[in-house]
C-alpha cells in the first residue's frame, strides 16, 4: 500500500501518514511543533500533487496539532468522526489534552466523518471505523484493496490505546477491538511506534487475548 510514513520529530509525537492515489490523504498531523517542516515535509512527498483531504483518528493533540497549519498550507478540508470532531470545533482543552502539550489549539473547522463511509482514491479504498475506547470519536481506516489498517490510538503492534482519558471507555475499547476482527489485515499503521507491513491482524488478535494484563501507563495518549 502506498503508504508513506512522514515520520516524527518529538518521541510523544504521533505518526503522520499519507495515502496517495487519485486523491491523496493526509492522516493525522503529529504535534508539528515546527508547522513549516510539516508541512514542507507532506509538499515533498506530494510530488506536485494536490492534498485532497485530512483526516484525523480522534481529537488529540499529538494528532491534531497541525490542523491548522495543513488546512491553510494545502486549501483540504479536515474531518474527524463527529464525536471527537465536535471537540476539534470547540476547541475544548479537557478532550484535545492540548494544554498537556503546553499549547492552545483553538477551536477550528472540522467536518464529520461517519462509520461505514468509503474515501475512495481509486487503488485505495479507505473505509472509515468508529472504535470507540481511547475516545469517544477515535476512528481506524481500512484499505479494502491492500488490507491495510490505519489504527490511530486504538490498536499498536504490541499494545492497545489507553482508556482512562476524558472520553475512553475500556469496555468500549474492547468492543472496538472485537468488531475489527471481521477483517483480514495485512499491514497495520498505528498512531505510535512501529509499523508492519503483513499478519497485522496476529496483533489484534494477541491483544484480544490478553486483556488481563493490560497497564494503562504503558499506553501512548
Ligand atoms: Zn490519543
Amino acid at each position: 500500500m502506498a503508504v508513506v510514513s512522514l515520520g516524527i520529530s518529538d518521541l510523544d509525537d504521533s505518526n503522520v501518514y499519507l495515502v496517495t492515489g487519485s486523491r491523496n490523504v493526509l492522516i493525522d498531523t503529529g504535534l508539528a511543533r515546527n508547522p513549516q517542516e510539516l508541512t514542507a515535509k507532506i509538499r515533498s512527498s506530494l510530488r506536485g500533487l494536490p492534498l485532497d483531504m485530512l483526516v484525523l483518528t480522534h481529537c488529540h493533540a499529538d494528532h491534531v496539532g497541525g490542523l491548522k497549519a495543513v488546512v491553510e498550507e494545502f486549501g483540504c478540508n479536515a474531518y474527524a468522526h463527529q464525536e471527537d470532531a465536535v471537540h476539534l470545533r470547540r476547541g475544548d482543552s479537557s478532550f484535545i489534552l492540548d494544554t498537556v502539550f503546553g499549547f492552545r489549539l483553538g477551536g477550528y473547522d472540522v467536518q464529520d466523518i461517519s462509520d461505514g463511509e468509503i474515501i475512495d482514491l481509486g487503488e485505495h479504498r479507505l473505509r472509515v471505523i468508529h472504535t470507540p475506547g481511547h475516545t469517544r470519536g477515535s476512528i481506524c481506516l481500512y484499505d479494502e484493496v491492500s488490507h491495510a489498517l490505519i489504527s490511530g490510538d486504538t490498536l499498536f503492534v504490541g499494545a492497545i490505546g489507553r482508556t482512562d482519558l476524558p472520553g475512553g471507555s475500556f469496555s468500549d475499547m474492547v468492543s472496538s477491538l472485537r468488531s475489527l476482527r471481521r477483517f483480514d489485515i495485512k499491514g497495520l499503521y498505528p498512531g505510535h511506534g512501529m509499523h508492519v507491513e503483513q499478519n497485522g491482524r496476529d496483533y489484534l488478535d494477541e491483544e484480544l487475548s490478553m486483556f488481563g494484563g493490560v497497564n494503562n501507563e504503558d499506553f501512548e495518549v
